[in-house]
């Protein structure tokens, strides 16, 4: 019997309506049919702003993944969540717009999110994306050392300084800054761009956190190095350990490009790496602090079990747990309900922006074997306990 099959307490947020609205839209997700279907729709309806599908959206999708269209309108949530032992990192979900002019909005966006957070218990991190703050083929020249144009050069230092401002002024107000992972052939440059910044403001604590992907065949080697480099420099590490996101496109690159994936082969595979990851992590403790960004049950218990054997606090400084809003809430709530550092990543931003966001969790929840399964079962089992049904 799991630990995290407290429905109950998974779901004492959710009103009865709301739980239904949730297991439709699942439901509707399960099906790969319905899904692409929808995923379509959606793109092609904001695309061409056909009328009513706003409202529609709004009220599924959205309403299950995002805190609302501002920072501001995402505060009553925080609250709610706060208020049942769970912080929130707000994550602005704006994804694929390529012009400086979106990239410094992007940028002004996390400068305001780092003001706002040091203000307030209830959010713990600051997130931002590499790829707000430049376009990915850039990342992916200097990632390879290729020779920039004189104009890629003013570029990438425009990105540097977004990278270098945000840093100084989450290290100023004491708010950790964590950097996410995304495509394997950008994130060379990101990661040194992070590391830079480690090595410049992580000396008293971790302050700027990176993200690994463990379903990437390299990362155990790698992570590995960096600790070693970490130890011999004296700077603090701050890591963000997920399995990874972009599996699909990771594979269909590599097999169209003609190179090895660099994702691991089997799912099983990636389980066994994320879990060694984990266990390295706390052996480590001394000078890496770990979030894990993970729905998996498994995983989620082969930690807290290690951190007890080791009589680590579950309030530890070090160590946080991380879902996504809108998904895994028995294992958010069970942890904060036992005193860990349990936290939601809570997406916002204007409707047509988080498209791509809604797209991915979309696809994630329809090509994930056990994911949506375990969302419905969950539903399923407090719907039953109170007793109402779909109809
Ligand atoms: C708080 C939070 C922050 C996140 N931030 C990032 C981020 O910055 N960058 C990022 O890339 N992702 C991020 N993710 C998403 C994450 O990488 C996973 O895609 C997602 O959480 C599902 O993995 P899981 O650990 O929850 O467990 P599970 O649902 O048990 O595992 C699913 C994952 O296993 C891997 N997998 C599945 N099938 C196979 C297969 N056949 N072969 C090899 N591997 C396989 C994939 O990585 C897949 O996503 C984040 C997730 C959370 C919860």
């Amino acid at each position: 019997m799991s630990i995290f099959n407290d429905t109950q307490l998974a779901f004492s947020l959710k009103s009865n309506f709301e739980l239904k609205k949730a297991y439709l839209l699942f439901k509707s997700i399960q099906n790969p049919t319905l899904s692409n279907l929808g995923i379509n729709f959606l793109q092609f309806s904001i695309k061409n702003n056909l009328p009513g599908v706003d409202f529609i959206i709004k009220n599924t999708m959205y309403t299950q993944f995002c805190g609302g269209e501002t920072r501001e309108k995402a505060v009553p949530i925080v609250e709610k969540l706060y208020e049942h032992h769970v912080s929130s990192i707000f994550d602005y979900a704006k994804e694929g717009a390529e012009t400086e002019e979106s990239f410094w909005e992007t940028f002004r966006e996390i400068i305001t999110n780092i003001e706002f957070a040091s203000k307030r218990k209830e959010i713990p991190f600051v997130v931002f994306k590499p790829t707000g703050f430049g376009r990915i083929d850039l990342y992916e020249l200097v990632g390879k050392k290729k020779p920039l144009t004189a104009t890629e050069k003013q570029e990438w230092e425009r990105v540097k300084s977004r990278y270098e401002e945000v840093c100084k002024l989450a290290h100023k107000l004491q708010v950790p800054v964590m950097i996410d992972a995304e495509e394997s052939w950008m994130q060379d440059a990101a990661d040194d761009l992070a590391r830079e910044m480690m090595q410049k403001y992580n000396k008293e604590k971790p302050i700027v956190w990176n993200t690994v992907q463990f379903y990437r065949t390299d990362r155990l080697d790698w992570i590995q190095t960096e600790i070693a480099q970490a130890k011999e420099m004296g700077y603090f590490l701050g890591y963000k350990f997920v399995r990874g996101a972009y599996m699909e496109k990771e594979r269909n690159r590599a097999t169209i490009m003609g190179y090895a994936s660099p994702i691991m082969p089997t799912k099983e595979a990636t389980d066994d790496q994320y879990n060694a990851a984990a266990e390295l992590a706390l052996d480590h403790k001394d000078i890496l602090s770990v979030y894990y960004g993970t729905h998996n049950e498994r995983s989620t218990e082969l930690i807290i079990n290690k951190m007890e054997v080791m009589n680590v606090a579950p309030h530890s400084s070090k160590i946080f747990f991380g879902q996504l809003y809108g998904m895994s809430d028995n294992i958010t709530f069970y942890l904060g309900n036992a005193g860990y550092n349990a936290t939601k990543y809570l997406p916002y931003g204007k409707l047509q922006d988080v498209i791509p966001y809604l797209t991915r969790r979309a696809k994630e929840n329809t090509s994930v074997a056990g994911q949506t399964g375990r969302e419905l079962g969950l539903i399923a089992t407090e719907m039953k306990r109170r007793n109402i049904s779909i109809l």
